[in-house]
């Protein structure tokens, strides 16, 4: 009670389930770890029935109140092909007017404003109210790192950055190799690069950023976004490592996939391999085959979520996650596949429970796209990685996952680029589910798991760190 009874903070998240559940997270702890009152604005993309469901079943107990803005018509201010970060930036530029009608007409007046990495737009409203305003970053202190550099290699880096010879220097922190930078960088003349650019300037408007991730996983990289003789120089703003904020068991219902829970309840322990590339992720028909095959000859038993391949691999589905018939969906499997393991394998349309999931006990390995989540689940579930990289900043997670932390393998031939052949992804799914190399893995990332928990018991770093951020 006291003063805290009274603060209310108000929270922004932008489209995208890799950004919608994280919020609705942060949301959430700061009610029942600060004892705040809490209002989530919610910016929609039209066609994601994902999120809805995601909305639904993730806040009951009705801990925040959520209110979803009036979707946003953008088509006449984007082309069709428009890359992702445009369609986001484009779209949370124009919910402004809406989000600051609705701001001021809350009953309750805002105390504090947090918006996620697409809402810089909108910091300034904190300043109507005279409110401190923070960005949350659902990702980790490497990728913020980068982010908040990209001003200054914008400046300093003249041609792509794909085609450099050397790493991306970034002061204090692990350099970025050029074939992993973020999918707005590829390309420096689309204004998707240009928005991104631009979300660099603007989060160090905020008066602290919270990010997802937690002191005792990333020490080095945020001991230079403090020190002001490395990034600190650039950033002033604090910053707080409040993570993981992951979705907890039981937050979505799953009572249609009983069939699923059945079938894993009956396998042996840690030997499941889970496959699944997220909200946005698709792969190539010739990849689907290739992946098809190398699940077959692993010999290992497999949960797999599929969704129509896509004409190349990459981020197509995010905006229309669940279209498309289940009967084609599988049409693209190798001939005679589903028969061969139907006692290995299941696969599961469209959309599965995952953080259920990759909490069972029978769950070994998760074959994954290395969204910052699934990053997060996997890691809070004790279960090492095949890395399997395909947009936004993932290819930054995978290298982090494969050579810093050392918790996933994954392959030379980077997925988005190239097709990765059967005999490889064989011998992937070997290595984390049989090999002694996954074994060790599997150690590793449960000391991480540890370490994880110990940040969000009271008085952990990252419980510490919110608090902080809040007072
Ligand atoms: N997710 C899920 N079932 C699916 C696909 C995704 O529950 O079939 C959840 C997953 O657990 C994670 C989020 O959706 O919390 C995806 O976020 P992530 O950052 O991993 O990837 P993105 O979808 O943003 O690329």
């Amino acid at each position: 009670e006291g003063r805290n009874a009274k603060a209310h903070a108000v929270l922004l998240s932008s489209p995208g389930l890799g950004h919608l559940i994280p919020v609705l997270e942060l949301g959430k702890r700061l009610v029942t770890v600060n004892n705040f009152k809490v209002t989530i604005f919610v910016v929609s993309s039209l066609t994601a029935a994902a999120e809805s469901q995601v909305l639904q079943s993730s806040m009951s107990p009705e801990l925040c109140e959520v209110i979803r803005l009036p979707p946003a018509n953008i088509s006449d201010l984007v082309d069709a092909d428009a890359a992702v970060v445009t369609r986001i930036a484009v779209l949370m530029r124009e919910i402004r007017p809406a989000l600051s009608s609705a701001i001021s007409a809350l009953k309750y007046p805002p105390t504090v404003l947090i918006v996620d990495l697409f809402g810089t737009e909108s910091l300034g409203f904190a300043d109507d109210f005279k409110i401190p305003k923070f960005v949350f970053i659902p990702s980790h202190a490497w990728f913020l790192a980068l982010t908040i550099y990209l001003p200054r290699l914008d400046e300093v880096v003249k041609g792509e950055y794909v085609d450099e010879k050397e790493a991306l220097f970034i002061p204090g922190c692990r350099p970025v190799q050029p074939e992993d930078v973020v999918d707005p960088m590829m390309c420096r003349s689309d204004q998707q690069y240009a928005e991104y650019v631009h979300m660099g300037m603007n989060i160090l408007m905020a008066d602290g950023i919270l990010v997802s991730t937690w002191e005792e996983l990333e020490p080095e990289t945020l001991a230079a976004l403090r020190d002001n003789k490395l990034l600190g120089r650039i950033s002033k703003v604090p910053i707080y490592p409040v993570g993981p904020m992951i979705r907890p068991i039981g937050a979505v219902d799953h009572s249609s996939k009983k069939l699923l829970f059945d079938w894993l309840d009956k396998q042996p322990s840690v030997s499941v391999l889970f496959v699944s590339f997220g909200s946005g992720g698709m792969l190539s028909n010739e990849q689907m085959r290739e992946l098809a095959w190398g699940l077959e000859l692993s010999r290992q038993r497999f949960i797999w979520v599929v969704r129509t391949p896509a004409v190349k691999s990459g981020d197509g589905s995010f905006f229309s996650v669940g279209s498309g018939s289940s009967n084609d969906k599988l049409s693209f499997l190798p001939e005679g596949f589903l028969g061969r393991t139907q006692n290995l394998g299941l696969v599961v349309s469209d959309w599965a429970p995952q953080v259920e999931i990759l909490s069972h006990p029978s769950v070994g390995g998760f074959f994954s796209h290395c969204g910052w989540n699934s990053t997060l689940e996997s890691i809070m579930n004790g279960v090492p990685m095949i890395a399997w990289p395909l947009y936004a900043e993932q290819k930054l997670n995978a290298t982090m996952l494969a050579e810093g932390l050392r918790i996933a393998v994954r392959s030379k031939i980077l997925p988005s680029k190239g097709i990765v052949g059967r005999e490889e992804i064989k011998m992937l799914v070997r290595k984390i589910m049989v090999d002694d190399e996954g074994r060790a893995m599997r150690a590793r990332v449960k000391e991480l798991k540890l370490s994880a928990e110990r940040a969000w018991t009271r008085n952990g770093s990252s419980w510490k760190a919110l608090a902080q951020a809040m007072c």
